[in-house]
């Protein structure tokens, strides 16, 4: 379902080039859960970004469900890009909204009726299990449930691709552990294909399908979790 092929990116001209990624092939299968593995400056935020497009590749093709994103226009983009939810790291939340509006906000802006958003947060706030903090607003919030509102605002759209950027790096253990939980009840749910870029292999081991090792802006290995990597 997602397809990229020789994907390659370069920030910056001249004598100031910095090779992100080169000729890279990946595909990842509807349902999956995929990994990207790889250190600091390995290429993964750039990679995970050229799949939705927040990052244009410099060259190569990205096809998500038979369409080839690279090829749209501004205004297609944005109607495709409601199928890829994201998730980040320090959770991108809007400080001065609460935990309800900020789910309803990209409800909001596809035009959805007012009833349907009151339904739909409802539910999305129950599947995230904090059907007691609509009221709340971010600072008021620990980690594990600031990014419980990143999961339902990024499913809020119904995608078919949930794309999670370094989701787990900024909590504790335990709380780290509960939401790849709830990752793993989402696609199970819903058949969500879900790709996570980490720097921890334990986040890898935990809950993914298939993994990625991505080194100097390329994939230098690639296959079920158990092959690529042996349990510790
Ligand atoms: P990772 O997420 O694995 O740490 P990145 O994709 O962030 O890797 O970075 C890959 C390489 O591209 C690094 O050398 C980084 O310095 C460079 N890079 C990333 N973003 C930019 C940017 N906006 N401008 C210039 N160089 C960048
Ligand atoms: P439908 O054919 O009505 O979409 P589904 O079984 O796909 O039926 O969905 C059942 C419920 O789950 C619906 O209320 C829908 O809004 C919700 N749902 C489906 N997919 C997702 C998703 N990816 N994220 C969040 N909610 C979803």
């Amino acid at each position: 379902m997602i397809e990229l092929k020789q994907i390659s990116k370069v920030y910056g001209s001249g004598n100031k080039k910095t090779t992100a990624l080169s000729g890279l092939d990946l595909t990842i299968g509807k349902g999956e859960i995929f990994g990207i593995i790889g250190h600091s400056g390995a290429g993964k935020s750039t990679l995970i970004r050229c799949i939705n497009l927040l990052e244009r590749p410099s060259t190569g093709e990205v096809w998500i469900n038979g369409v080839q994103m690279t090829r749209l226009g501004k205004k297609q983009l944005q109607k495709e890009r409601r199928r890829i939810g994201m998730i980040f790291q320090h959770f991108n939340l809007l400080s001065s909204a609460t935990v309800y509006d900020n789910i309803a906000f990209p409800l909001r802006l596809s035009g959805t009726p007012k009833s349907r958003i009151d339904e739909k947060v409802k539910e999305l706030l129950a599947l995230v299990g904090l059907e007691q903090h609509g009221s709340k607003y971010p600072a008021q919030l620990s980690g594990g449930q600031k990014q419980r509102v990143g999961i339902a605002r990024a499913l809020a759209s119904e995608p078919d691709v949930l794309l999670c950027d370094e989701a787990t790096s900024a909590l504790d253990p335990q709380t780290t552990d509960s939401i790849l939980k709830l990752l793993l009840d989402i696609n199970k749910q819903f058949n969500l294909t879900i790709v996570l870029i980490t720097h921890e292999m334990h986040v890898i081991q935990s809950i993914c399908d298939q993994v990625a090792v991505i080194h100097q802006g390329g994939i230098v290995e690639q296959g079920p979790v158990a092959n690529v990597f042996l349990k510790p």
